[in-house]
Formats: structure tokens, C-alpha cells, sequence
């Protein structure tokens, strides 16, 4: 095989060398498939930026495969549903490639190896993740897999690659930011363009290429309807792309030149990006972000900065810490002081309790604190200034930090759109844990974690603005969704006037 690669090497990790001792030249023939997990695109993807390169390289063709699980860390329509509309739209485009998508169902420890087999790979790449449930599919699917398949982990989801940021567990934003920032000028460079694949893939379990997308879209957001999917947030790459950069409410072409000063302002949601669903799965890669960003870094060097800060800085600590810290979401996962503290304050006397139920209902004595539960119960994204205030007050109102920490992962999950991702999980355990954070004076309840109340809310931005404005929120929705199950009702009773 040729020494230069497309991708820079440092992004790639080998899980597996083939235990074949041919020569590249000899390595024909046997495919190179490409097993996409949470980078859901087809632009400025690494991981298939390298399939295509390692297949024309060995003249070998390439496909894409992606597998639905069944159940998935408890996802439900409004996640599943924008998940495999994105992918819906994917395949369409990359079959304009000359590559094959296919999509496998049911256990990825399953279907993987049983795929690799049947069309005879030669090359496994795949992309990177840090939770422990997608590592150890990744592991049982490797060791399932045949000795003569080699396994690439690409790193396309960072800008700069986990492993190449850092080999160990970061304390704070402040230990990583320099090592990030050093690999820049390697990482955070213009994405090559997308070789078409020289082989065609001929043949190969064409049947199974077939996708009945409506039909398998109906039936998940049937069965996740408890949390319904929200009309505002469009999936896909091109949607993504569009709120990145679009000509009507792009966020770097409109929103930007607030971002510094009104971010934390829940009352002005539209200063925020607004990517958060398409980083998540991997609809829009933060590195294409990155460099749009930087590219009207001239006309407004503040916001670009603050906003690079986050997209790269504090987003790529949360895969640190989810990849060095196997306890990522429980109290083992926290610094010794804060778990000291908050083990020596969890039978402090709380003004209030709650059950989980009071609180996913957003039933308790505080309007601020109901309004944002509400906001992510129903918008599916609570503004980021919120999630901080939500998740300390559900430290405040449960028996203890295990329970507050549960709760909070559990209901963050259930109903963000953005939900099951390493800034989740950091965001709950920043929140109640300390973790990235420093000790603050001691108080009741909160130990040495940082403490956050109405007052200072109210001190920061206009509360009863932003309770209404959820409040109005609430109410459209209700009535859309009175209005569509009564459309389904009269549907099913005369099914011909519709
Ligand atoms: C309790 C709690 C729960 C959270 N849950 C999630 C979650 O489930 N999924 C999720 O993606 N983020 C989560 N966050 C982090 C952050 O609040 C969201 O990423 C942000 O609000 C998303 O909106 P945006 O894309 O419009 O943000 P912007 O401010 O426009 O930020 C741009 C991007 O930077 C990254 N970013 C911003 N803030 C943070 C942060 N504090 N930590 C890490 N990365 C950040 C995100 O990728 C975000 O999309 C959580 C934070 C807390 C405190």
C-alpha cells in the first residue's frame, strides 16, 4: 500500500491487523467497508474519506453500512426520527457516489460480522465514539470478525483526534485548551475532496440495498411516541449545513455577532448555533464549523473565539473525560474532593423534595425551573444557560447526588433532541458533580459545588420573559398536536374523504 494517505495518520487508530501476510498488491478483491456510527454524513467525513482511499488503494470497491439497534439507550421518535431522516437523505446522495449504503437491524455484534463475512472484507473502518456501550459493540464486533480483517477507528468527530489531544484523563477546560490548540495548524485544515471509488461493487447483497425508509420512519416514531418528534429542527446534512451558514438565518451569515453577549440569555435562544442536534449525530462535522467559523473571524473576533471555545474546547474535553473516565455518569466518576463534599452534605436537610415524576412534569415550587423542563419537554432543547440551573436544582430537590445525578441523565436523555452524548454526560456531571469545575464555599446540600439560584437569574436575565415565552411554546404545541390526532382520528373513522 502507498505510504501517503489521505488522511492524516494520527486520526486513525488500528483496532486489528490482519493476520494475512500478503503483500498490498495481493490484497485485492476483499471489500473495504465502512461501519457508520455516529458520523452520519457524507461531506467532510474522515472515516469515509479513508474507506474510499484504502479501497482505491487496494483496488477493492467500498460500501457503508449502518446498523439500528433495536433499542438505544432509551431513544425515542423525536431522536430516532431525526436520526433516520438524516440517514434516509444520505443514502440518496451517496448512492449518486457509486457507493452502497446499507442498513442492517437489530444487534451490531450480530449483523457487523455477519455482513463482513458474507461480502468477504478485507478492511473494517469505523468511526470514534468514547461511551462505553458503542466501545464494547465495537470490541465484540472486532473479536467476532475473521483474522485475515484489518480494523481502522477514524476519529471524525473531533477536530483534533481524542487520542492525539491527550493520553489521559484532563482535569479542566484549562489543562486541555493548550494541548488542543498546539495541534490546530495539524488538525483544523481544509477537508480533501471525496475520490469516487475506482472498483464498483457489483453483486454483493444488492437486495439488502433496498431501504423502505417510510415505512421503517413510520413504525419507530409510532413506538417512540411518548416523546414525540418537534417540527423546528430539520435533520440531514443539508439542513445542518443550512443553519450553519444559510442565507436566511444561517448562524455565522445572521446570528453570529451576538453570540458573546447574549448566549447565556435564555430569552434570546436564536443567539445560540443551534448545532447541537446535527454534532450530535454526526450531520455536520465541527471541524467544517470550525473552519467556516474562522473564515469571518475578521469581522467578529470575539464571538468566533467564544464560539470555538465551545465547539472544540469544551466539547472535545466531554469525549476526554467520557473515554478516561469509565465512571462518567455516577458519583465514582467525580473528583475525590467534590465526591468527599457531597458524600458529607447528602443528608442535609432539603427545603424540598421530589419524586422523578413531579419533576419530568415540571411540577415543582420554582416557575423558572418548570418553564425549562417544560421548554426541553416539549422544544426537545433546553437553552444551555438553562441546563446549568436546571440540573443543580434537581441536586437540590432529590434524597442525594446519586439520585440527582440519575435523574438528570435519565430525563436529559428521554428529551433532548441532542440527548446520549459525552456533553451530556459531562453537563450533569458538572452540574452536580463539580467535574471540569473548582471547589466554591461550602453551603447546605451543595457541598463545594457550585451553587445557582432564581436570584441570580433573575439578576442575569428577564425571567418572566422567558417563562412565557415557554409557556406560549407549550401551548402551540398542544394545540398542532390536538390537532394532528384529531386529523388521524377522522382519518380512521372515513378513511375515503381523506
Ligand atoms: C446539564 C447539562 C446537560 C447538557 N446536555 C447536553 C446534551 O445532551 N448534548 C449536548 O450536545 N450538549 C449538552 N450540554 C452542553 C450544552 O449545553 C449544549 O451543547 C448547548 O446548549 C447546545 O446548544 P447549541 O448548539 O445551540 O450551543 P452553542 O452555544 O451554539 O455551542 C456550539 C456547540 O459547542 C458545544 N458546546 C456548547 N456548550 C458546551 C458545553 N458546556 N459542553 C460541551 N460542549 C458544548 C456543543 O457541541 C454546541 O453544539 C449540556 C450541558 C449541561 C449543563
Amino acid at each position: 500500500m502507498a505510504s501517503t494517505t489521505a488522511v492524516q495518520p494520527g486520526r486513525i487508530r488500528i483496532l486489528k491487523k490482519s493476520s494475512l501476510r500478503l503483500p498490498d498488491s495481493d490484497q485485492t478483491a476483499g471489500p473495504v467497508v465502512y461501519w457508520m456510527f455516529r458520523d452520519q454524513r457524507l461531506r467532510d467525513n474522515w472515516a469515509l474519506i479513508h474507506a474510499v482511499d484504502l479501497a482505491n488503494r487496494t483496488n477493492a470497491p467500498v460500501a457503508v453500512v449502518f446498523n439500528l439497534f433495536d433499542q438505544f439507550l432509551g431513544a425515542k421518535a423525536r431522536q430516532l426520527g431525526f436520526m433516520l431522516k438524516g440517514l434516509r437523505q444520505l443514502h440518496r446522495q451517496i448512492e449518486s457516489l457509486q457507493i452502497p449504503f446499507f442498513l442492517l437491524q437489530g444487534d451490531a455484534e450480530e449483523t457487523i460480522p455477519e455482513f463482513l463475512k458474507e461480502c468477504g472484507a478485507l478492511h473494517l473502518v469505523t468511526d470514534f465514539s468514547p461511551l462505553r456501550e458503542i466501545r464494547s459493540c465495537k470490541e465484540e464486533v472486532v473479536k467476532r470478525t475473521s483474522v485475515s480483517l484489518t480494523v481502522h477507528e477514524v476519529d471524525a468527530h473531533n477536530v483534533v483526534p481524542m487520542w492525539a489531544a491527550s493520553g489521559k484523563l484532563e482535569y479542566s477546560a484549562r489543562t486541555i485548551r493548550g494541548k488542543i490548540n498546539k495541534l490546530l495548524p495539524e488538525y483544523l485544515v481544509e477537508f480533501p475532496e471525496l475520490e469516487p471509488p475506482k472498483k464498483k461493487w457489483v453483486g454483493m447483497m444488492v437486495d439488502k440495498v433496498v431501504v423502505d425508509w417510510d415505512s421503517l420512519i413510520d413504525k419507530v416514531v409510532r413506538e417512540g411516541a411518548e416523546v414525540p418528534e418537534v417540527e423546528w429542527c430539520v435533520p440531514g446534512e443539508d439542513a445542518g449545513m443550512e443553519v450553519l451558514m444559510g442565507s436566511r438565518e444561517g448562524f455565522l451569515t445572521k446570528r453570529l455577532r451576538n453570540y458573546s453577549t447574549d448566549r447565556n440569555n435564555p430569552v434570546k435562544p436564536k443567539a445560540l448555533s443551534g448545532l447541537s442536534p446535527y454534532l450530535h449525530f454526526g450531520q455536520i462535522s465541527a471541524q467544517r464549523c470550525a473552519l467556516e467559523a474562522r473564515k469571518v473571524r475578521n469581522t467578529y473576533p470575539q464571538a468566533v473565539d467564544t464560539f470555538l471555545e465551545e465547539l472544540i474546547v469544551r466539547r472535545e474535553l466531554s469525549d476526554n473525560f467520557c473515554y478516561y473516565q469509565p465512571q462518567y455518569d455516577s458519583l465514582e466518576g467525580a473528583w475525590e474532593w467534590a465526591r468527599k463534599s457531597l458524600t458529607d452534605h447528602a443528608s442535609d436537610k432539603r427545603e424540598h423534595t421530589y419524586s422523578l415524576e413531579q419533576l419530568e412534569k415540571g411540577q415543582t415550587a420554582d416557575p423558572l425551573w418548570n418553564a425549562s423542563q417544560l421548554e426541553m419537554v416539549y422544544q426537545g432543547k433546553m437553552h444551555g444557560f438553562m441546563r446549568m440551573y436546571w440540573a443543580k436544582k434537581i441536586l437540590e430537590w432529590t434524597k442525594g447526588p446519586e439520585e440527582a445525578l440519575s435523574i438528570s441523565i435519565f430525563l436529559n436523555n428521554k428529551y433532548e433532541i441532542d440527548g446520549r452524548d459525552p456533553s451530556g454526560y459531562v453537563g450533569c456531571m458538572w452540574s452536580i458533580c463539580g467535574v471540569h469545575d473548582q471547589g466554591w464555599k461550602e453551603r447546605q446540600v451543595f457541598g463545594k459545588i457550585r451553587y445557582m439560584n432564581y436570584a441570580g437569574c433573575k439578576r442575569k436575565f428577564d425571567v418572566d420573559s422567558y417563562i412565557s415565552y415557554v409557556k406560549s411554546l407549550v401551548s402551540v404545541t398542544k394545540k398542532k398536536r390536538k390537532a394532528e390526532e384529531q386529523l388521524t382520528r377522522d382519518s380512521i373513522d372515513h378513511p375515503k374523504a381523506n
